[in-house]
């Protein structure tokens, strides 16, 4: 694939520093296990260039910007540990930048995320998969989605993402794909069981489909 899986394309202030200590990661360190036993979230050598997957994140406090989400290139990782998570004070989509910090960088989709939480005030966790089942039935099961020319980690695909956030699409159904982006699959929700819920429930009609 042209794209490279993993490359931070935004301006990244980050300080290399623990998260604080009253951040509790158990229930997203939990679905990020879950996910990854699925296979949404990883590492194969056979695919992306070999590069780790797919990531998840949660908002630290309710109408905050803040939210926790896993480090950049650990998606080999069958577990994580709370050195393996960034914290981000602060993202600006429109300036590609973000503020972080942690003792790993965020996610190279960071800004993706912090994209969801700013216009849908709702989502309280984000999750970024890679499903190959879901992503080439995106037409057949009438999913929300980019277009294939915009690729994943520019300026083009945060406005295209905004521009299907305010779009009554997703009002239907907290979850696109980006065809730009091979297998690449976002879900939103009130709570972290909702937006692995509604993944997982479309991973069910694709493989119905096929
Ligand atoms: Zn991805």
């Amino acid at each position: 694939m042209s794209e490279m899986e993993g490359v931070i394309k935004y301006h990244l202030n980050h300080q290399h520093k623990p998260l604080p200590a009253n951040i509790n990661l158990n229930r997203l360190n939990a679905w990020r296990s879950v996910l990854y036993r699925l296979q949404l979230i990883g590492q194969n050598p056979e695919k992306y260039d070999g590069l780790g997957y797919g990531n998840i994140s949660q908002r630290l406090v309710v109408d905050s910007s803040a939210f926790v989400i896993s480090g950049t290139q650990t998606g080999h990782l069958a577990e994580l540990s709370p050195e393996n998570y960034a914290l981000i004070d602060s993202a600006s989509v429109e300036h590609n930048q973000i503020n972080s910090s942690g003792l790993t960088a965020p996610s190279s989709e960071a800004l993706t995320h912090a994209g969801v939480y700013q216009q849908e005030a709702s989502a309280q966790a984000v999750i970024h998969v890679h499903s190959p089942e879901i992503w080439r039935n995106t037409l057949a099961l009438n999913l929300p989605h980019t277009k294939a020319e915009i690729a994943y980690g520019t300026i083009e695909m945060a406005q295209a993402v905004k521009a299907l956030l305010n779009s009554d699409q997703v009002s239907q159904l907290p979850l696109f794909t980006m065809l730009g982006h091979e297998d690449g699959v976002v879900a939103w929700g009130a709570t972290l069981e909702q937006a692995a819920a509604v993944l997982i429930q479309q991973l069910a009609n694709a493989i119905a489909l096929e």
